[in-house]
C-alpha cells in the first residue's frame, strides 16, 4: 500500500528582498514570476523550516529554495543540489538532506483524488 502525506502548504509572500535575493544566483537571469510560494514538504513540526523551490541555476541540479519559519523571523534564500533519490523513475524534487518524505509520498493539492 502507497503511504502519502499530506503537503504542507504554508504560504510564503515573496517581498522584493526575497526576490533580488533568489534572482542574484540565477546566471540567466529569468525573472521569478511567482508572487506567493508555498510550502512543498510534507507537513511537519513546527521545530522545521517550511521550504519552497524559487529558481533553478544553469546547472539543473543546483536549484534556489526559500527557508522560513512559519512562526516568524527571516526568511532564508539557499543555493543547494537536488535530492538524489528516485522511485520508479520518479525524481524526488526537493533539495538534498530535506526533512520528511521524498516528493512521490506527498500529496500534492493538484494529484486526483487517490
Ligand atoms: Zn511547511
Ligand atoms: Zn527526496
Amino acid at each position: 500500500m502507497r503511504v502519502t502525506y499530506p503537503r504542507c502548504r504554508e504560504p510564503l509572500v515573496i517581498t522584493d528582498e526575497t526576490r533580488s535575493r533568489a534572482e542574484r544566483y540565477d546566471r540567466y537571469r529569468y525573472p521569478l514570476q511567482e508572487e506567493v510560494v508555498s510550502c512543498e514538504l510534507a507537513t511537519h513540526t513546527p521545530e522545521t523550516a517550511c521550504a519552497a523551490y524559487l529558481l533553478h541555476e544553469e546547472d539543473p541540479h543546483v536549484q534556489v529554495w526559500a527557508r522560513w519559519n512559519p512562526t516568524g523571523g527571516p526568511v532564508h534564500v539557499e543555493e543547494t543540489t537536488a535530492c538524489p533519490n528516485e522511485h520508479d523513475d520518479a525524481p524526488c524534487l526537493l533539495f538534498h538532506t530535506h526533512p520528511g518524505p521524498c516528493t512521490w509520498a506527498i500529496t500534492s493539492p493538484f494529484d486526483p483524488p487517490l
